[in-house]
């Protein structure tokens, strides 16, 4: 029986996710969080922060894999540029070596195989990884 995750004190996806309510681009603490405490708005907080469920709290990686520990964030979006499933990892400043770790690599050839794409997010930056069919239809494109 698996039981079910909780963010318990982690908070990451408050710094590295980007909230266009608040002041918060990707990389910085959400101007709404306290890292000890949490989201100091809570019950008040947006809907895209309720909703929101990283991966590691849909039961992938390792109970120590949390993403305070792992510093990493990831999550899969389809494009909307041409509906392709892509994972989207974002990686804590100071941390820009974090997704290299084998489960994580695994699920990006996985998904390269199968036509999806990956992107590394840190900071302002953005790469991506994946087939390059499918790279190539993103040239010139703005990725959100
Ligand atoms: S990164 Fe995942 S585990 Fe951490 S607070 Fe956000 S949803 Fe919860
Ligand atoms: S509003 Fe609250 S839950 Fe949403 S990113 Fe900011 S601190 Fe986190």
């Amino acid at each position: 029986m698996t039981t079910e995750r909780v963010c318990g004190s982690c908070t990451l996806c408050c710094k590295l996710l980007n909230i266009p309510e608040f002041t918060s681009p990707a990389g910085k603490w959400c101007e709404k969080c306290d890292p000890k405490k949490g989201c100091t708005i809570y019950g008040n907080h947006p809907e895209k922060c309720k909703t929101f469920k990283c991966l590691w709290l849909l039961n992938l990686g390792l109970e120590l894999d949390r993403p305070d520990k792992s510093k990493i964030v990831m999550k899969f979006v389809k494009a909307p540029q041409d509906n392709v499933t892509q994972l989207q990892i974002y990686v804590d400043l100071g941390y820009p070596k974090a997704w290299e770790i084998p489960y994580v690599k695994k699920m990006i050839d996985k998904l390269t195989s199968k036509g999806g794409r990956t992107f590394i997010i840190y900071g302002e930056k953005r790469t991506a990884i994946g087939n390059k069919d499918v790279l190539k239809i993103l040239e010139g494109r703005v990725i959100k």
